[in-house]
């Protein structure tokens, strides 16, 4: 006789939540089945995060936090797609995914470039730095046009060649507009970063949303439905911010669902130390005073 195990069934019930979410495709994806959730207007002159993806699809990855902001802080949130992939042919259509999955979620959406920028790594910026420079011109425009309030890029060692190239491309670009300063939130996904500074906790109902909108870049996910693992992973995150945000030994909060980011400022063509410590933000916390309102923003007076 097998010797009972009390877990067996609720290990067994992520495998069938995880193969149930294959089932939800067909009908219910793509924006002809599934309703868009409302989202407020955009007041005059609200803050505004503008999020550097370096693929389309990581805008809603690393999306807690700016869905947050969003929804909580009445912040205009928009992504810049920086590239449309590496695939020629499917670039229309990622365009048009993008669009979709942005909407979705209440983003705004702007490009530096219609068709994609090309070469958006280190090994392309030596080989080409003619064609890097008008990258980081393009991003610099782009950067002086929609004025930010934050900006979010992914962390310098995240992996991914396009990934570390948005971190320097967009860094670069920071570093030609001597006026800038603003909260810098660095992201994570194909590396996990060293020394994130904060945990921001989502509910059900935000990881759902970006589910949904991640399954809506219906030719990613129709090679790998990696939509379904999302929850997962944000479930993961909680274990490592508990300690790397939290600090080792901590008790960790009862979140479900996370994503860790790194918090900096920036002023004066280079990053700041803002918080003096790590911060968990519960799904009940406000997030006002690390990104207050405009004109009670403290932090660079
Ligand atoms: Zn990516």
């Amino acid at each position: 006789m097998m010797a009972k195990n009390h877990y067996r069934a609720w290990v067994e019930n992520f495998a069938t939540a995880l193969h149930t979410g294959e089932a939800i495709g067909g009908e219910a994806i793509g924006m002809a089945g599934m309703a868009v959730p409302e989202h407020p207007p955009e007041a005059a002159g609200a803050p505004k995060a503008l999020v550097f993806a370096p693929h389309p699809d990581d805008e809603v990855i690393t999306g807690g936090l700016p869905l947050r902001l969003l929804r909580e802080r009445r912040f205009a949130v928009v992504d810049v797609a920086v590239t449309l992939g590496s695939r020629v042919e499917r670039r229309t259509g990622r365009w048009r995914e993008l669009e979709a999955a942005c909407a979705y979620v209440g983003f705004g959406l702007v490009t530096p470039d219609r068709t994609g920028l090309e070469g958006i790594n280190l090994e392309a910026r030596g080989r080409d730095p003619a064609r890097w420079a008008l990258a980081v011109e393009a991003v610099a425009d782009a950067l002086a046009a929609e004025r930010p309030d934050v900006v979010f890029l992914p962390h310098a060692a995240d992996w991914n060649v396009t990934h570390v190239g948005v971190h320097h491309l967009v860094v670069e670009a920071m570093r030609r507009l001597p006026a800038l300063a603003c909260r810098v939130v660095e992201t994570e996904y194909w590396s996990a970063m060293t020394t994130p500074n904060l945990m921001v906790e989502s509910t059900p109902a935000d990881v759902a949303d970006l589910v949904a909108a991640l399954s809506l870049h219906v030719g990613e996910v129709a090679r790998n439905p990696y939509h379904l693992r999302l929850p997962a992973w944000m479930m993961d995150n909680v274990r490592r911010g508990a300690e790397l945000v939290g600090g080792q030994g901590g008790a960790a909060p009862r979140f479900a669902f996370a994503t860790l980011y790194r918090l900096r400022g920036w002023k004066e063509g280079q990053f700041h130390d803002i918080l003096k410590e790590g911060e968990s933000v519960a799904a009940a916390d406000s997030l006002e005073k690390l990104f207050p309102p405009k004109g009670e923003d403290k932090l660079w007076r």
